[in-house]
């Protein structure tokens, strides 16, 4: 790919890292330098060396619908080429996704819109403080909710610095942190009730919210244990605790109505982005219609010039249109069922110590001698120089997923059978060599 590496050598002269889009693939070890896109189609990803993959980064998980979904561009095009872009006014186009939405979820009574998933995690931790009138955040190990300071952005923090079994870890301090930030956060480690019961009967008066995904997609897709979210759902509402979910990656992926409509968990707030736009920068946060009154009544404000932009709600209403056609999950679960089912099938027949963790459309291989039930399990025991090999691997025979152990593999709706045994083809020599060596 000696285009790729030149075009990284000029960039790296502009933008400090390399190429604001790749960053985190440079740090999962995506070295010497990371591949430049060309273009994408369905399930397809071409780079400017002119080498196809099957993806199954998906963009980090936007084109749940695959690349250039024609239903959405078309959409965009005519809302840019009839309407225009941004007017910091209402349109119909607005409620009408806010109408979507809410027929999708039930727990969300009411949404607002912003652009990204990072934006809506901060309105809600908003919302849950000024309704509460708490200052705490539980979140979890682990996981992550958007690049804010004020959630603690870091997903893999030192596993030295736990702490012992189902005791908080400690809040890191330092440098890009707000200070203070101990005071207003608690990180517990995730599938433990009883770090959660204990926390919340230590300080729950002043705890505004627990914070959670419902599937923690951020270390490597782990599924919540049987009782973990319906426990987690009823100490929160025993403690007046709201509870948060960061549907971000589940949303619209699991089923229609995400994760919380799988497992039947009824969360107070939500926060949707990725699948939501099919491609396009568009996020929304809701829940109950009690909380969301606070933005009516002006005591909690939340803003944006492109919140809600022409562009944004054209790609969305086209995204959700698509998604809601009959027997799309169903198709999208059999396409995805073959290959996670495949490549656990691979994976005992071949005796490579490794298993195949996830739901539906989002997955992960972990490379471990044991089962991986959160973060803290993951960091003492996930194989990464065994992952390195088999991304790699996988990369060389024309197929794309995320450098990062942590990260999934992501199927889009564009995926085929044909794709899942290429895949599965690929994935079988790429482990075979690896036993070999
Ligand atoms: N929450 C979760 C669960 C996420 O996975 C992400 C992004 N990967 C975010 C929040 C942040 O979303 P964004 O990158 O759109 O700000």
């Amino acid at each position: 790919s000696r285009r790729s590496a030149a075009l990284f050598e000029t960039a790296r002269k502009v933008i400090p890292g390399g190429v604001n889009s790749t960053a985190r693939a440079t740090w999962a070890g995506w070295d010497p330098y990371p591949i430049f896109a060309q273009s994408g189609t369905g399930s397809r990803l071409t780079d400017v060396d002119g080498n196809e993959y099957i993806d199954y980064l998906l963009g980090l998980g936007p084109m749940l619908l695959g690349h250039r979904p024609p239903a959405v561009t078309r959409a965009v095009v005519a809302f840019i080429e009839q309407r225009g872009t941004v007017f910091a006014l209402p349109t119909a186009d607005e409620t009408t996704l806010a109408e979507k939405i809410i027929a999708a979820v039930p727990s969300v009574q009411r949404v607002r819109l912003c652009n990204t998933g990072t934006e809506a995690v901060l309105y809600t931790v908003r919302l849950a403080r000024a309704f509460t009138g708490r200052r705490k955040i539980i979140r979890f190990e682990g996981m992550y909710h958007g690049f804010s300071d004020s959630v603690y952005w870091s997903k893999h923090p030192d596993i030295a610095k736990a702490g012992s079994d189902h005791a908080p870890r400690p809040v890191p301090q330092g440098p890009g942190l707000p200070a203070g930030i101990d005071e207003t956060l608690i990180i517990l480690p995730w599938n433990d009730v009883t770090a959660l019961r204990d926390a919340l009967e230590r300080e729950g008066d002043d705890i505004a919210a627990v914070l959670s995904e419902p599937i923690m997609c951020n270390t490597g897709c782990i599924l919540p244990e049987p009782g973990y979210l319906e426990a987690m759902r009823a100490l929160t509402r025993k403690h007046g605790v709201l509870l948060i979910l960061d549907e971000v990656i589940t949303g619209f992926r699991i089923a229609l109505g995400g994760a919380q409509g799988h497992y039947g968990i009824t969360p107070d707030l939500s926060i949707f982005a990725k699948g939501l736009g099919g491609g396009f920068p568009v996020a929304a946060m809701g829940g109950r219609a009690d909380i969301m009154a606070l933005v009516e009544q002006g005591r909690v404000s939340i803003a944006g010039t492109y919140n809600a932009n022409g562009i944004a709600i054209s790609a969305a209403n086209a995204a959700l249109d698509e998604l809601a056609r009959p027997g799309m999950y169903e198709r999208l679960y059999a396409v995805s069922d073959r290959l996670r089912e495949g490549l656990e099938r691979m994976v005992q027949d071949l005796r490579v110590p490794a298993h195949v963790v996830g739901l539906g459309p989002v997955f992960q291989i972990w490379f471990a001698d044991r089962p991986i039930r959160n973060y803290r399990d993951a960091a003492r025991h996930a194989d990464h120089a065994a992952f390195r090999l088999w991304w790699e691997g996988m990369l060389n025979r024309g197929v794309l997923f995320h450098p990062g152990a942590y990260e999934n593999l992501f199927v889009s709706f564009a995926h085929t059978e044909a794709d899942v045994d290429q895949t599965l083809a690929a994935a079988r020599a790429t482990l075979t060599e690896m036993l070999v060596s």
